[in-house]
């Protein structure tokens, strides 16, 4: 399937690795000029040559997300390299694990801004340019944890219900201009983050990580964890005209890992 985003130009937050990353190289495969966002130079450096050695075309921006208060600054930068953004992929690094009840309210004011506001905040200031072109694409990277709760992972369960429900809200008053707004519920996938958070869980079954990979990935009705790229290949999907009825939808890409029926 041609996905054709030879016309479009996204802008993929988180990028500098993991889904980001494979989400940035996906959709500029397919043709999309893509600008890649992160906090460190280095990594999205050797990202955008990546992607431009092998035929694309990228650039990138240094930021923190978790700046909201910046974020206007952001989306004027990001306008001002193609001219446009098109594709809007709002991810970032996940909020911290932890006991139910161990977070104190600098936590869970951190975990909010990271998680939301970076979200809602960049959308806020690009989608008026998307409205005035009558098209375009704002992909959510979200996690299972909104289909099925995950022991220790509090933040998360709480928080990124609530970018279910701003994605849902705006999904229904932004279709009529050529805009629709979809999540991905994404499962276990395999990245250096994933890797690094399974060394102490490792360590203390006294087994090693790929033990601890392969025991989780029997959990999972696919029986292995996801590859970033099968994470990205939905998201191509979805900024592309071939998903220009999907909107306001929350797709599980977790190898049937949640199990709520709908
Ligand atoms: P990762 O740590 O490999 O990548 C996160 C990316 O976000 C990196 O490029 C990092 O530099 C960037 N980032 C983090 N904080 C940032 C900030 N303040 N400002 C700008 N950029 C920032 O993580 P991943 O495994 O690719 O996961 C991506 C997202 O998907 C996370 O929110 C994670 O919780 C969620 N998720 C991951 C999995 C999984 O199994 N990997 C499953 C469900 C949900």
């Amino acid at each position: 399937m041609d996905l054709n985003l030879k016309n479009r130009v996204a802008l993929v937050c988180g990028a500098s690795k993991g889904i980001g990353k494979a989400c940035a190289i996906a959709l500029a495969g397919e043709g999309a000029r893509t600008i890649l966002c992160a906090r460190t130079e280095s990594l999205l450096k050797e990202a955008v040559k990546e992607i431009n050695d092998s035929g694309g075309e990228a650039d990138y921006i240094t930021f923190d997300l978790s700046n909201t208060g910046s974020i206007k600054n952001l989306a004027d930068r990001a306008i001002s390299i193609y001219g446009r953004i098109d594709i809007l992929v709002n991810n970032a690094g996940g909020p911290p694990a932890g006991e139910d009840l161990s977070f104190d309210v600098s936590a869970w004011e951190a975990a909010f801004k990271l998680t939301f506001l970076s979200a809602e905040e960049l959308t806020k200031h690009l989608i008026p340019d998307m409205i005035k072109r009558k098209w375009g694409r704002i992909i959510n990277l979200t996690s299972v944890t909104v289909k099925q709760p995950i022991n220790g992972l509090m933040l998360s369960n709480s928080i990124r219900l609530a970018v279910i429900g701003w994605a849902k809200t705006l999904s229904q008053n932004y279709a009529q201009y050529g805009i629709t707004i979809n999540n991905i519920a994404t499962g276990y996938t395999l990245t250096d983050r994933v890797r690094q958070l399974f060394k102490s869980k490792a360590a203390s079954a006294d087994k090693s990580v790929d033990e601890i990979i392969e025991e989780i990935g029997k959990t999972i009705p696919i029986k292995r964890m996801a590859e970033p790229s099968e994470i990205a290949s939905v998201v191509a999907f979805l900024a592309s005209d071939r998903a220009s009825y999907v909107n306001g939808a929350t797709i599980p890409v977790d190898g049937g890992y949640s199990v709520s029926t709908l």
